[in-house]
């Protein structure tokens, strides 16, 4: 007899591809712009604050349940002064063990059994996770590529919408797309969300990685949405630390507290130390920021023009790590067969899209590539992938 498995709720989500291809990466020698880490550490000087931050007995023991005063201060301050949202410290500002634990917490708390969750797809893929620990079930909107870039198609996402539908899950900058909502989209989305008495819930962590004429808004800065929104950051992807796992949401009291209420039965607190270091971190100033842009903004098109000379379609991305790819050109159609055989064709690793998808068709010759690497890892990487053609 065959017994179900272990986690049978779960088991759909089998090991992720990364941990598959990162395997394959280290087997083959390729290059891994399969994961979306960068390969150089932060400011020198967030790390000695860090060291400061261990030395001198700080953070060291839990630290309090809802993140360090100075951290959920500096939180505050950057959504004041980058998006005009005005926040209590100590009622509107949760830190968590990372974006993943706040992602976590938010559907766990807010998600009941039955409950219906609209996600972006393709999306990260603790999503899928999270919304079936909660006993939710998930209703994915497709984002489509059109005229070079992916957009959402607002009566896709208006069809969605049941009369069991909780919550909408946002990302924006997208992951793996690249794209950036618009002011329009971010508000027909809050529109509806009103109308219908939906929460949101917005995961923004690359909401420094926006490039040439792109901004970033976070739709609880718009018309009532501050009730119903739950933001979240993180300073992984910001500060090139993803080590670190310091992560936070920004909400009203009562989603603080309800998201609260999950999260102290998950880690109850992590990263002491960590948490005063980034607290500096958010206080660099503007040129910090400037040049992470920057930086980001070169290496993209570096990537990017490497791929559509190797024969790649090329989707530029607006903001994130990743560039999407569609392989159809080079005369394959499947991006999961594709990436397994990149390694040995052209000694790189990327991850094929649809495991981002439910409809796994809508995603299939679509491949992602890191472009979070250092320049000469990318000129390699480049000049590996010109022989593909
Ligand atoms: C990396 C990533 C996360 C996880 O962030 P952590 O702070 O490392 O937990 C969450 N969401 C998206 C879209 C990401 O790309």
């Amino acid at each position: 007899m065959t017994r179900p498995p272990l986690n049978r709720h779960l088991a759909e989500f089998g090991t992720t591809i990364f941990a598959e291809m990162s395997q394959l990466a280290a087997r083959t020698g390729a290059i891994n712009l399969g994961q979306g880490f960068p390969d150089t550490d932060g400011p020198e000087e967030i790390r000695e604050a860090a060291v400061r931050a261990l030395r001198d007995g700080r953070g060291n023991q839990y630290p309090p349940g809802t993140g360090v005063p100075e951290l959920r201060a500096a939180i505050a301050d950057h959504q004041r002064d980058r998006y005009g949202i005005d926040l209590d410290p100590d009622t509107e500002v949760l830190v968590t063990a990372g974006a993943t634990e706040a992602i976590a917490a938010s559907l766990l708390a807010l998600v009941a059994p039955g409950d219906e969750v609209i996600a972006l797809e393709p999306y990260y893929d603790s999503y899928a996770a999270c919304i079936a620990m909660a006993g939710g079930t998930r209703v994915p909107v497709t984002l489509r590529p059109h005229d070079g870039a992916y957009g959402l198609d607002l009566d896709e996402l208006r069809a969605a919408v049941t009369d069991r539908t909780r919550l909408i899950l946002l990302n924006t900058p997208h992951n793996p797309t690249g794209t950036v909502l618009t002011r329009a989209e971010l508000t027909a989305v809050a529109e509806l969300a009103i109308e219908r008495d939906l929460l949101v819930v917005t995961d923004e962590v690359y909401e420094h990685l926006v490039f040439d004429d792109a901004e970033h808004l976070p739709i609880a800065s718009l018309p009532g949405m501050r009730e119903r929104t739950v933001t979240i950051g993180s300073a992984g992807k910001t500060f090139s630390f993803t080590g670190w796992k310091v992560g936070w949401i920004t909400a009203s009291p009562e989603l603080t507290s309800a998201v609260r209420s999950a999260k102290q039965f998950l880690t109850y607190v992590s990263s002491g130390p960590f948490q005063y270091a980034i607290a500096e971190a958010l206080r660099l100033p503007a040129a910090y920021y400037d040049t992470l842009r920057a930086e980001h903004a070169a290496k993209r098109d570096l990537l990017s023009e490497g791929l559509a000379q190797a024969g790649f379609a090329v989707y530029k991305p607006a903001g994130t790590y990743f560039v999407t790819t569609d392989i159809r050109p080079l005369g394959a159609e499947d991006g999961f067969a594709f990436c397994r055989s990149l390694p040995e064709r052209a000694g790189v690793v990327a991850i094929p899209n649809a495991v981002f998808y439910d409809h796994r068709e809508a995603g299939a010759p679509f491949v992602r590539f890191a472009f979070c690497k250092k320049t000469e890892v990318l000129e390699e990487a480049v000049s590996r992938l010109k022989h593909l053609s």
